[in-house]
């Protein structure tokens, strides 16, 4: 189902004080630094899909994904060690919270469909 990329950018009322509950306060403090930092790069969302690239510890930029569903934050992945509500989601999800301009919106799968399939789960970005 195709929406809109207009009528479609407020997904969920998002709150800081959700994402702390989601992540917990350390992996949140972390977060927070790097989304202060400028970590985050080239987010973009898909419906209610946010991906981007974060710097982290690595020269190669991690590559997260959050899923955001309804009721709030539905499922997060990251390429890190950590993989699952890591730092670097939470840093995707403050740049959504504050910057949600900054999100170049993608409207179909055609986009996805270039990436080396290094990761199941990445397959599909763009
Ligand atoms: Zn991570």
């Amino acid at each position: 189902m195709k929406q809109s990329p207009k009528t479609d950018l407020t997904p969920l009322q998002l709150t800081e004080a959700d994402i702390r509950h989601w992540a917990g306060p350390a992996v949140f403090s972390r977060g927070r630094a790097y989304f202060a930092h400028g970590n985050v790069l080239d987010p973009c969302r898909q419906g209610n899909t946010l991906r981007a690239r974060c710097i982290g510890s690595q020269p190669q930029p991690y590559r997260v994904e959050v899923e955001l569903g309804p009721t709030g934050i539905f499922s997060s992945f990251c390429s890190c060690p950590v993989g699952l509500h890591c730092k670097h989601a939470v840093a995707l999800l403050l740049t959504w919270l504050h910057d949600p301009a900054d999100f170049r919106v993608l409207e179909d799968l055609e986009t996805y469909q270039i990436l080396p399939p290094e990761c199941p789960r990445f397959q599909t970005w763009g």
